[in-house]
């Protein structure tokens, strides 16, 4: 038995599935979890000795590499001023002036403790502001595990919504209208429908939790064009593609002005943190400047902004995301030529820090083409890659990240387990 194996039946004494993250369970690729002791840079170390090369980055905060000295240094310089005052600190006032001036459509920000505590308040608010209960969101898009977010499609299109979980009520479910990511015909029927009842829709701009699918070209404009139309407030979940497909997210990298923004991951650093912010006339309504309520006994917490701060300052030097860019570029070619030296069926998808692999010959842009991928040679990749010292998401349906840390020496050699991989495959 090995040292994971061991700690992964221990772990599940306690802890239900032996995760405190459903999808760390390995359930989406099969086996048991590999329990890690550290990290460093491009790096995971497990309990059992083994390194490998990590495309995960902890769900992609880690985007300057794990363990940075730099990050590592400010928090330690605050760890000795105390751990959290639930008062104001200049830090706080520091974090928000950075990330308004890095994305210019927030005038205000509220820092809370985690994504889904982002998109979950950015909610409240839009409706809130318009008087509205109906929301928008797009089938495989992900914005944490609130009541109102898990919610799937009804059976057919424009129907009433469904909990994707039980224990969210029906009530509530039956206000979310789930519909096409890049479908923006279905999104104008919608609205011609029912407009005026919709406070918000909420997307991904780039969609990291179907596997990573970029929009259509037109796709945020004509969503940006229908929510002007309609009074609606236009929500950008960038959780995951704030400060990681480029400085501005994906709100600059298209430059689609959402009326508000919902950050984390790469804001913390490392650390639980989570923003949303926008326009003024909406963010003034929020408690205590206005009626709708939010709170948040650790939010701002001065650990946490100490290493967002670091890591916002680091990722904003010139070119950082260029070269970002081009580790990934070289990444996904060399996947791609290796897939088709073997004879595996292999397209990719791209942006910034952020990328996709899928077992099929189509380029993948929605959801149900996503499903339509070869999920058993994707389980079979994936452990094959991590036999071969590579952490890829144990999820055929998650995004996969590269961060500054990792070196052409760290890509060719995954390229190298990749085209022992892919052989194997197909033997
Ligand atoms: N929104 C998006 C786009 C995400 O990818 C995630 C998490 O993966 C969330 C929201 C939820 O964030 P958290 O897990 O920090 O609650």
């Amino acid at each position: 038995m090995t040292r994971s194996q061991e700690l992964f039946a221990a772990a599940q004494r306690h802890i239900p599935g032996g995760v405190n993250s459903p999808v760390r369970a390995f359930r989406g690729v099969g086996g048991e979890p590999v329990f890690f002791e550290r990290a460093e840079g491009a790096y995971l170390f497990d309990v059992d000795g083994q390194r490998y090369i990590d495309y995960v980055g902890s769900w992609g905060p880690m985007i300057l590499g794990h363990a940075h000295p730099a990050v590592v240094e400010a928090v330690r310089e605050r760890l000795g001023m105390g751990l959290s005052f639930g008062a104001p600190t200049e830090l706080e006032t520091r974090m928000a002036d950075k990330v308004c001036e890095l994305v210019p459509s927030m005038d205000l920000v509220r820092m809370v403790s985690s994504g889904t505590e982002a998109t979950m308040s950015a909610l409240r608010l839009a409706r809130g502001y318009t008087g509205r209960d109906k929301i928008v969101k797009f089938e495989g898009c992900y914005h944490g595990h609130a009541d109102s977010l898990l919610v799937k499609a009804g059976s057919g299109a424009l129907t009433l919504g469904e909990p994707s979980s039980p224990g969210v009520p029906k009530a509530l479910a039956e206000l979310t209208i789930t519909l096409r990511y890049n479908d923006l015909d279905q999104v104008r029927d919608t609205f011609a429908k029912m407009g005026a009842e919709i406070a918000c829709i909420i997307v991904e701009p780039v969609a990291g939790n179907m596997n990573c699918i970029p929009p259509l070209p037109g796709f945020l404009e004509g969503l940006r064009e229908v929510c002007d139309q309609y009074g609606a407030v236009l929500i950008f979940d960038e959780v995951m593609t704030g400060f990681r497909v480029a400085l501005g997210g994906a709100q600059g990298y298209y430059g689609v002005r959402p009326d508000m923004t919902a950050l984390g991951k790469v804001i913390g650093g490392g650390m639980p943190v989570g923003a949303f912010g926008g326009k003024r006339e909406i963010m003034s309504k929020l408690a205590p400047l206005g009626p709708i309520y939010q709170a948040g006994t650790l939010s701002g917490n001065p650990i946490a902004m100490a290493a967002g701060l670091k890591t916002l300052e680091l990722i904003s030097e010139p070119g950082f995301f260029d070269r970002l860019s081009a580790k990934v570029q070289t990444l996904m070619d060399g996947l791609k030529e290796r897939a088709a030296q073997a004879g595996v069926a292999l397209t990719t998808n791209q942006v910034g820090g952020m990328f996709g692999i899928f077992f099929t010959d189509e380029q993948v842009t929605n959801y149900e083409q996503a499903t339509r991928c070869n999920i058993q040679q994707f389980k079979a990749f994936f452990h094959g890659m991590l036999k071969r010292g590579v952490y890829l998401a144990p999820s055929a349906f998650e995004a996969g990240f590269v961060s500054s840390a990792h070196t052409d020496e760290d890509i060719q050699a995954t390229l190298a387990a990749a085209a022992e991989t892919f052989a194997a495959l197909t033997a």
